[in-house]
């Protein structure tokens, strides 16, 4: 499947304009009051946004890897919550996409490609991150419910979901449930114990949630009765796909703090010049920019894998670490070539410097990122006989 590239390039520009007319001068308010952007979600769901890689019989925009990845640089440029808002969304909806039964896909979604039910994706415990097999959430089948206890942590968009991907674990093994709820703070046998501070990634709720006897009916099996036990294969497949959206998110950053650099470096003078006029500045900016293209090279990469239906697990690692520490040593760079007024609440620049490290965590560690880029490197090239 590939996105008419004339259509696609029509998408960007449009969300582009978006970003730079509606988020750009609204993004660090919002960030600092750390409240969630209503209006803006709105005006993604509008845009269709919530449906990007949902098929067109589900409603959706049937978007290539490729075109996802573009969308999501762009709303990482404006501000990197917004991509966190529908990334996690579009976690739920591709796992319900690639594994879910014909009954399950026309049950969740279309209205999860308007935007009126929102997805959460919910594999971490508070013991449980890169380690996924040490998972303790419980799923007790009784009758024709499976009945979870447990916590999970770090569920990002866990309030406001309507329906969650859950990895707990049932007596065949991890599974992965489709949690329905009302959004809020309780729901029958749910609730969030917890609103999780955060460095950055501000204006959309991280929560730790509390199962207590909450009951899933049986049909919410992901890809129903033949996927009990191998619930962790399954997510883990979809992996790949989450590792683009990330290093996305850090092509996004990057390019943000890289642009609000060299327009800087050309405005402000030192010893009668503008600071771009200065060797050591124009050799960071060089290395910045050589950075987030290599980056945004690595992502499309991948993504055209992905596209192709062919293996990618090695270059979506290579994608999500190289793009991810680009996004903070860009950040980092940028705050530098700012000088004191890059450490202000006043502009941007530290916004990003905030934002960037979670990509360096999120969807894998890039210490768990590097274990699968070499597993996949020592397979690929394992020596014969
Ligand atoms: C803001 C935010 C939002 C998140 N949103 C979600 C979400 O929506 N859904 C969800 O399910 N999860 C989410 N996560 C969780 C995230 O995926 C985990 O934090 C991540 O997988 C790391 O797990 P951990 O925090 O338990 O760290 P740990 O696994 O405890 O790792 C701690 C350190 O040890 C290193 N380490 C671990 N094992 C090894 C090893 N074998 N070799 C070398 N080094 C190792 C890690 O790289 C890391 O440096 C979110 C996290 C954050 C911070």
């Amino acid at each position: 499947m590939t996105t008419d590239p004339a259509m696609a390039d029509e998408l960007i520009e449009n969300l582009r304009t978006w970003v730079r007319k509606e988020v750009l001068p609204v993004a660090s308010d919002y960030e600092h009051a750390d409240e969630f952007p209503e209006p803006l979600v709105e005006q993604m769901k509008e845009m269709g946004l919530f449906g990007a890689t949902i098929p067109e019989a589900y409603g959706g925009l049937d978007l290539d890897t490729q075109t996802y990845a573009r969308v999501v640089e762009e709303l990482a440029f404006g501000w990197m919550s917004l991509s966190g808002v529908l990334n996690t969304h579009m976690i739920g909806a591709n796992l319900i996409k690639r594994f879910g039964t014909d009954e399950q896909k026309s049950k969740w979604l279309p209205t999860m490609a308007t935007g009126a039910v929102r997805g959460a994706f919910s594999l971490s415990e508070p013991d449980a991150g890169s380690d996924t097999k040490a998972l303790r959430c419980k799923a007790t089948p009784d009758g024709d419910t499976y009945v979870v206890d447990g916590t999970k942590m770090w569920v990002t968009n866990g309030e406001r979901a309507g329906i969650v991907a859950l990895a707990a674990k049932a007596p065949e093994g991890i599974t992965c449930f489709i949690v329905e709820k009302e959004p809020g703070p309780r729901f029958e046998g749910i609730s969030v114990s917890k609103q999780i501070g955060k460095l950055g990634y501000k204006g959309l709720e991280t929560v730790e949630m509390v199962y207590e006897g909450h009951r899933v009916p049986a049909a919410n099996v992901l890809g129903g009765d033949e996927w009990l036990g191998r619930g962790l294969r399954l997510i883990l497949s979809s992996l790949e796909l989450g590792r683009v959206n990330v290093a996305s998110r850090g092509v996004g950053v990057a390019r943000a703090a890289f642009e609000a650099a060299i327009a800087y470096a050309q405005q402000r003078e030192t010893f009668g010049v503008p600071i771009a006029a200065h060797q050591a500045i124009q050799f960071k900016l060089a290395d910045m920019a050589t950075k987030v293209e290599a980056s945004r090279l690595l992502v499309q990469n991948a993504a055209r894998r992905i596209d192709n239906g062919e293996r990618a697990d090695v270059e979506a690692g290579m994608a999500k670490l190289f793009a991810s520490e680009t996004a903070l040593e860009v950040a980092t760079e940028a705050m530098r070539i700012h000088g004191g007024y890059g450490y202000t609440t006043e502009l941007p620049v530290e916004r990003y410097y905030r934002d960037a490290p979670l990509m360096i965590i999120g969807e894998g560690t890039n210490e768990i990122q590097r274990m699968v880029i070499a597993r996949g490197l020592l397979s690929r090239y394992a020596l014969e006989g």
